[in-house]
């Protein structure tokens, strides 16, 4: 019993070694006080995990902030207020909003087409209030898939 919790712990030791390993191989920002991008996505869990990759391979994993609020696009106030603190604090290049498929902070209103009006409002207001941002958009779909939207 005692040997089988040791062997398990080791075992848990070397994955978590393995992860670190593999995640010091996507750092790249050179610089401790900026980074590239905001992101911007909602909270479901159900999408983290492709956010997180897509996110690090992107930018680099030590190389944007990240805003998780429900709807993503829905809320601009709440996202106005962070690409402004992102902008003078991180001096950010790039801002990404990423609104998802099947949406519960959207709900029954969360149609494609809905998402794409909403992504495309805010990129427009991004533009207005930081000429010299970045801004893209794209739609997730629950296989994983990030879909540009374009204006
Ligand atoms: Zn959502």
């Amino acid at each position: 019993m005692e040997r089988r919790a040791r062997r398990r712990r080791i075992s848990e030791a070397r994955r978590r070694r393995s992860v670190v390993k593999k995640l010091r191989g996507l750092l790249t920002n050179p610089n401790p006080t900026t980074c590239e991008a905001l992101i911007v996505h909602c909270i479901d869990f159900r999408l983290q995990k492709f956010l997180h990759a897509w996110s690090a391979e992107r930018f680099g994993y030590d190389n944007f902030d990240i805003l998780a609020i429900a709807g993503a696009a829905r809320d601009y106030e709440t996202i106005f207020k962070h690409v402004q603190l992102a902008a003078q604090v991180h001096n950010i290049q790039t801002v990404c909003v990423v609104n998802h498929e099947d949406c519960r902070g959207y709900g029954a209103e969360g149609t494609r087409e809905r998402h794409s009006r909403d992504l495309n409002e805010a990129r427009k207001k991004i533009n207005a209030a930081f000429s010299h941002l970045n801004v893209e958009t794209y739609y997730l779909h629950l296989d994983g898939t990030f879909e540009l939207i374009l204006p």
